[in-house]
């Protein structure tokens, strides 16, 4: 690392030996006497029931979930699956488990059992951590899942008992600073469409600081992420970044809701926010003069920011902030601070260039990805000599600027998550009446991109309205509520290159 992470290392816990476990970096702040009551986690659910915990209080949560683990066997490197909705469980279970020396690995609530079967199977996990209502969906695959040591229901009676009767204290287990902590389920349209990607603990060096310098964190601010722990902005800026600063964090659950999502900036009186465009966008008709009056800093990143969104703020006084990463990245490596008209900003604390129309990065930096779980290949395959390969295409002025224009391969963003079209084509291919299929992302005035699938029926088989309908359900039903394509048109062919590819490209530009 050079010398610049070196001199960041000061501003989280690094043992002298070189181990470390990024929680001490959050839990100092319960030790701390300006700081041990000041709210950690603000959870507000749907209905607008509020549950708080001071850093005190959230870490004697966090050490007991650790002891809980413990007690069942946990070990080094075990994976812990986090199957949950935002709530206040997922984010202690959350840190308890890499207290414990484990790796946290959170999983979208969206997700059906075959999109849930995929990622604990890929992920190895040892441990699940859900409620009642999810639980459902495991137990359709649960005798296909023997390698599961144990599941905790978080919302069961005996959960709440055995956790409030462990001890309040746990020794944290510490660990190489390359030690993986969280894996990120993403997804790719190389080697497989779905692929743990390995985040060590080193890298919330980089995460703290670009927390502190991008966002704009201190200590106490009342910070709101808005995006739910299983993406990685709200793992790692939702989480991990924050609390390692000694902000309040605040959450809001349950669906979106403009009215009650503006409420609770409000209310809370919200100084910093991190979210995407999607959100910006949908709550724009809602917002009055004055709703951003306690708002100082408001980042957006997962999409691009279109020009309109920009200057909609801007009228009501809030200059958005882009900022550019991905999970691979592990912390934001490109900031518009400046607000430089169109960009996405100038690099921050790496060396990005761009070759060949696609941003490349010189490696090494703190929270670069350290793996890919069981995928040593498709992790080479990032790489060409030093640089990392972003897939991401764009241009970069003299004054350092750099100007988004897309990826270079086929992942769609949808409402800023990530989805590989391979994943929602396998589902479809499922279907007896479909012979061949292909998806692609359109342009979406709220969504960014919306899921759009080509379908090329077996014969025998009828298109149909009806069928259209039943090919979108079968993969929101079985796979996943948030990924499934909202628009199905059948075709009699799909284009392909000489090697019989499907070149989705051709799709996406003839087919809109
Ligand atoms: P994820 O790994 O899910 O965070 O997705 C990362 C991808 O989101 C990047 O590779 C980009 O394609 C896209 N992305 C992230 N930030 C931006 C941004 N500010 N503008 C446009 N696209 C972005």
């Amino acid at each position: 690392m050079n010398d610049f992470w070196k001199g960041q290392e000061k501003n989280v816990v690094i043992h002298k030996d070189g181990k470390m476990n990024i929680v001490e970096s959050m839990e100092r702040w319960a030790f701390d006497n300006s700081t041990m009551n000041q709210v950690a986690l603000s959870f507000e659910d749907e209905k607008g029931k509020i549950e708080e915990y001071s850093y005190k209080e959230f870490f004697v949560k966090v050490n007991q979930f650790s002891n809980l683990l413990k007690e069942k066997g946990i070990k080094k490197g075990d994976r812990v699956a986090l199957f949950l909705p935002k709530c206040p469980e997922i984010y202690f279970c959350f840190l308890g488990a890499i207290k414990a020396g484990a790796i946290a690995m959170p999983m979208f609530e969206a997700f059906q059992s075959e999109g849930l079967e995929l990622r604990l199977e890929r992920g190895d996990a040892r441990f699940l951590v859900t409620n009642k209502e999810l639980l459902e969906r495991y137990k359709k695959i649960e005798h296909k899942l023997k390698f599961l040591k144990e599941i905790f229901v978080v919302d069961s009676g005996d959960f709440k008992k055995e956790l409030n009767k462990k001890q309040k204290y746990f020794d944290t287990v510490l660990l190489d600073k390359f030690d993986t902590c969280v894996m990120m389920f993403t997804s790719s349209t190389s080697g497989t469409p779905v692929a743990g990607i390995q985040l060590p603990h080193y890298g919330l060096v980089q995460q703290n600081y670009t927390a502190r310098l991008v966002l704009d964190l201190n200590k106490g601010d009342s910070y709101w992420c808005t995006a739910h722990p299983a993406w990685v902005t709200g793992a790692i800026y939702g989480v991990l970044a924050p609390l390692s600063v000694g902000c309040s964090v605040f959450v809001v659950g349950g669906r979106f809701d403009a009215k009650h999502w503006i409420n609770f900036m409000k209310k809370n009186k919200i100084s910093k926010i991190y979210t995407a465009p999607t959100v910006l966008r949908l709550i724009k008709q809602d917002i009055h003069k004055d709703d951003f009056k306690h708002v100082k800093r408001l980042c957006s990143v997962g999409e691009a920011l279109p020009e309109s969104i920009s200057e909609f703020y801007k009228k009501r006084g809030i200059n958005i902030i882009d900022t550019y990463w991905q999970t691979e990245i592990g912390a934001i490596v490109i900031a518009n601070l400046k607000h430089k008209k169109g960009a996405l900003g100038k690099a921050v604390g790496v060396n990005i260039k761009v070759r060949d129309g696609m941003m490349i990065i010189e490696k090494p930096w703190p929270s670069m990805m350290t793996g890919i779980h069981k995928h040593e290949k498709m992790f080479k395959d990032y790489f060409d000599g030093k640089w990392f390969k972003t897939n991401d295409l764009a241009s970069v002025d003299k004054g350092g600027n750099f100007y988004f224009y897309g990826r270079k391969d086929d992942m769609i963003k949808t409402s800023g998550e990530r989805v590989s079209p391979l994943e929602i084509e396998n589902i479809l291919l499922e279907r007896e009446e479909v012979k061949e299929v292909a998806v692609v992302g359109i342009p979406d005035e709220v969504r960014g991109s919306i899921i759009k699938a080509f379908v090329v029926l077996n014969s025998g088989f009828d298109e149909s309205e009806k069928l259209k309908e039943e090919l979108g359900l079968f993969v929101k039903s079985k796979y996943a509520g948030h990924a499934y394509p909202k628009i199905v048109e059948f075709v009699s062919s799909l284009p392909k290159n000489n090697a019989g590819k499907i070149v989705r490209m051709k799709l996406r530009e003839d087919k809109r």
